[in-house]
């Protein structure tokens, strides 16, 4: 027979082990499947080795999902930052608040690791690591509804928890695992995509603004509706920092990014009011963008004459750039470069409640492998650690 757990969670990152420790203190028989020779991997690369663990003000609004923009309420009113900010103080873990509400560690992300070990061995939790998950099946016995078959051998659960993330970082271990699950029950699936993720130039774009790599631009990025006001890094091939990263999660396919280069004014009425200043754009614009950047965008955009020789027509369309320049970006950097995955199991498929597939009772989806995905700051892994809670409350 095989060994028989309450609940298995497959992945030891965030959310799963967020959810062993919800579940395991409630007096559950848990145990946790982790690949990796070590327990959250990408929590210890992340925050560049110091964590964002969380974000003060993250509510539904800083989530992109296909689903219902409400579905993430639920599991984010019951976990929320502050219930993180208690585990990190109960942890002694020095933090501090970057920018824009982003928590991090002092010292470094490992303590964030210990935490939830800690927390694991205190809640009784199980962890076997270096355990591939090859496989999921319905089970036969009594009480048993899910047999697992991974690379140490088979067992079987009431109730099995995938958190396996998603598909970025793949060095990492990422695998499609998750996806596989779901479709094999029949949960609809929103193809995955890369997220959060730096841009890539057209040829054309390339050619004039490759110079400019390792500069960068404080600017409002739009896409769609949605608009971030933060630097943005001219890389050798496109562009990243994090206002990129942000309208990334929003970019449609033939949609164009949009950057306000003089987020603070008007251009139309700053050129025209220095019509007689005697200067080119170049060295106009030199006063308020980094000299490099004014130098390649003029000789681009607009014109080594005087401005006051410029007809209004001209100036009018380059203002109209300096305020929305649109740029079609040939593509993003991909899987390798991604902080996240966008797309995952429907939202539709799961409870909003207990993050259980409505059709297929005992299976539930956390993290990062359901549709739903945060901005650049901390919202990730609040999500992670409320999707897990909330599953771990359930199961
Ligand atoms: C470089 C980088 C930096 C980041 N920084 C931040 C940050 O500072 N703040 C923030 O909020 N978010 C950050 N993120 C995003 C954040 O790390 C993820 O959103 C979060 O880790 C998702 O948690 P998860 O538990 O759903 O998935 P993961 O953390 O990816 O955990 C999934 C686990 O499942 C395991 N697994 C996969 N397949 C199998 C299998 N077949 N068998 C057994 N185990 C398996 C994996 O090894 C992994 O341990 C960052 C991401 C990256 C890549």
């Amino acid at each position: 027979m095989s060994p028989f757990w309450d609940v298995i969670v497959i992945g030891g990152g965030a959310a799963g082990l967020m959810c062993a420790i919800e579940a395991g203190k409630r007096g559950r028989r848990v145990a946790v499947l982790e690949h990796a020779e070590r327990l959250g991997k990408k929590i210890l690369i992340s925050g560049g080795g110091r964590c964002n663990f969380t974000n003060i003000s993250a509510t539904a609004v800083n989530y992109v999902t296909s689903g219902s923009p409400h579905f993430c309420k639920s599991a984010l009113a019951r976990f929320t930052p502050a219930d993180f900010i208690a585990l990190v103080e109960k942890h002694r873990i020095p933090y501090h608040e970057k920018k824009l509400g982003q928590l991090f560690c002092d010292f470094s992300s490992r303590q964030i690791v210990e935490l939830l070990q800690r927390e694991c061995l205190s809640a009784g939790v199980q962890i076997r690591l270096n355990c591939k998950v090859a496989e999921v099946a319905r089970a036969e016995g009594e009480g048993e509804r899910f047999l697992v078959r991974t690379s140490q051998g088979e067992f079987t659960c009431e109730s099995l928890v995938i958190a396996t993330g998603g598909l970025s970082f793949p060095k990492l271990g990422a695998t499609g695992i998750g996806y596989k699950v779901a479709e094999q029950f029949g949960l609809e699936m929103v193809k995955p995509r890369p997220g959060l993720v730096p841009l890539t130039f057209d040829s054309a774009d390339l050619q004039t603004f490759a110079a400019l790599s390792g500069l960068s631009v404080d600017v409002i990025a739009s896409a769609g509706e949605f608009s971030f006001r933060e630097n943005i890094l001219f890389t050798h091939r496109g562009l990243s920092g994090p206002a990129i990263l942000q309208v990334s999660n929003y970019l449609r396919e033939k949609e164009p990014l949009r950057l306000n280069l003089l987020p603070d004014l008007s251009a139309l009425d700053w050129l025209e009011s220095q019509r007689k200043s005697g200067r080119t754009l170049k060295s106009l614009l030199g006063l308020r963008l980094p000299q490099r950047f004014a130098q390649v965008w003029s000789e681009r955009f607009g014109s080594a004459r005087p401005l006051e020789q410029l007809p209004k027509r001209e100036l009018e369309t380059i203002a109209g750039r300096l305020n929305n320049w649109e740029i079609f970006p040939a593509g993003d950097e991909g899987y390798s470069k991604a902080e996240v995955t966008l797309g995952g199991v429907h939202t539709s498929e799961l409870s909003s409640k207990t993050l259980e597939a409505r059709r297929v009772p005992g299976l539930y989806f956390i993290g990062e492998v359901v549709d739903v995905t945060g901005w650049l700051g901390g919202y990730n892994f609040q999500w992670a650690w409320a999707s897990g809670f909330a599953a771990g409350q359930a199961i």
